[in-house]
């Protein structure tokens, strides 16, 4: 008599091929520069790819552009940004070969306010940031397969290891990081080069820009998120987790 014994019933994972892609890729490289990483984006996922941008600068998006005319340049209205930061996004749409898209929070800060009482950001700003920021984000990424950021190692001790393509376990996505090694100055240097759109407030106190009531001036000397929910022991948004 044979006996067959049935195969464990093992769980695959529907996104391992995608997840072994991106680790692979991030090692492959390491080395290569932020355009070559986007057009290697560009060339894998076509129009399944998009670039986040907070409109701190355009430095990705043009990057995106030159891999990819026309690509995605997905923006967070959150309903709490400086005027500045709108009136990027609306140059970087006027100006620039990409299609800018504007995700929304399911609700108006009126309506929150009336919901959750005004200034959740001050009393509870993780609730904030998740309904404002990481719930629009997840569903305007679902259509994607992959994503890039502007996320550099230099940034901050949670950003030192940022692989310049890795698996965003979160959301199940490609996750890029062109200029993951990039410095200031290197960014710098871009922008100067390339005529590059910036927000104002770079040259006004703020290195780096987020939320009109989460963000202050940083000091002379003070990290460049310093200014990024000051006071409080939150340093990240949670989009990045
Ligand atoms: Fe709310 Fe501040 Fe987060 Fe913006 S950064 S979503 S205002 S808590």
């Amino acid at each position: 008599m044979t006996t067959i014994q049935a195969e464990p019933d093992v769980e695959t994972d529907p996104d391992a091929e995608l997840k072994a892609l991106a680790e692979q890729a991030g090692r492959d490289l390491e080395d290569a520069s932020a355009l070559e990483i986007l057009q290697w984006a560009a060339k894998t996922f076509g129009k399944k790819f998009c670039v986040t941008s907070s409109m701190e600068d355009a430095v990705v998006a043009h990057l995106a552009a030159r891999a990819m005319p026309g690509v995605d340049v997905v923006f967070l209205d959150t309903g709490y940004h400086f005027p500045e930061t709108i009136g990027t996004r609306d140059a970087v749409e006027a100006v620039m070969d990409v299609n800018v898209i504007t995700l929304t929070p399911r609700q108006t800060v009126a309506e929150q306010d009336a919901e959750y009482g005004p200034k959740l950001h001050d009393r509870n700003p993780d609730l904030c940031c998740a309904m404002r920021k990481i719930k629009p984000l997840e569903e305007g990424l679902t259509k994607y397969t992959a994503w890039a950021t502007g996320l550099r190692r230099d940034e901050s001790p949670t950003r030192a290891s940022t692989p310049v393509v890795g698996w965003d376990e979160k959301r199940r996505k490609v996750k890029i990081s062109p200029i993951a090694r990039w410095t200031q100055d290197d960014v710098d240097a871009y922008v100067t080069e390339h005529g590059v759109l910036t927000n104002p407030l770079l040259m006004d106190g703020y290195p780096s820009v987020g939320c009109a009531p989460c963000t202050r001036r940083v000091l002379e000397g003070e990290d460049a998120r310093a200014g990024r929910w000051a006071g409080r022991a939150k340093t990240e948004c949670g989009l990045h987790d």
